[in-house]
């Protein structure tokens, strides 16, 4: 029988005790990139629930430019960067938010996409939700409307999608 999505990501997944600070279980992600089968596989669930609702598939550096860049190529759509803060090199909206672990800022180019637009917006992981929060006020003072959020994993304990509320979420695997 063919293996199931959910099995794939569990196989390939890579559990990182104590990174990058004691007490954090790290998912990374990466053998699921390096495999191009799983690849494409995760890419095609993420963006399925959302065909033809959006205009553009944005990122959230780093991991999740990975995605976007591949769902957009998939789907026909523009890639969207939103940047950790000081990269971009032109007039941007600034937003702060809070980290599993720390703080940070996260930064979206103010003309990347005319007002009005639809943006789906992709990342590894969902934890606390506070990293697609924040993407979304970027893209809110941008006058751009989210259409949803597709994350590969989803650590169900950190509650997460509450942080997310009134927005779809699409998570290929659920981890408790
Ligand atoms: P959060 O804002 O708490 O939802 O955290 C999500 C962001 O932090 C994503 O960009 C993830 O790449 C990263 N992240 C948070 N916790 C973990 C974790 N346990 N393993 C891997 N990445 C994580």
């Amino acid at each position: 029988m063919a293996e199931s999505l959910e099995d794939l990501l569990q196989r390939l997944c890579a559990v990182v005790p104590d990174y990058p600070e004691p007490g954090v279980t790290f998912r990374d992600l990466t053998p699921v990139f390096a495999d191009g089968a799983a690849l494409r596989q995760v890419v095609d669930a993420l963006i399925e629930p959302f065909a033809g609702q959006f205009d553009a598939v944005a990122g959230v550096e780093a991991r999740g430019f990975l995605l976007a860049a591949a769902a957009g190529y998939a789907s026909g759509t523009g890639v969207i960067t939103v940047r950790k803060a000081g990269k971009l090199p032109r007039a941007v909206y600034h937003e702060e938010y809070q980290l599993e672990y720390g703080s940070a800022a996260l930064e979206l180019h103010r003309d990347e996409l005319p007002e009005g637009s639809r943006v789906l917006i992709l990342d590894d992981v969902l934890a606390t939700g506070g990293t697609l929060a924040a993407a979304s006020k970027l893209f809110a003072d941008a006058r751009v409307e989210v259409v949803g959020y597709g994350v590969v994993l989803e650590l169900v304990q950190l509650h997460g999608r509450a942080a997310l509320a009134g927005h779809r979420v699409r998570s290929l695997l659920r981890l408790s």
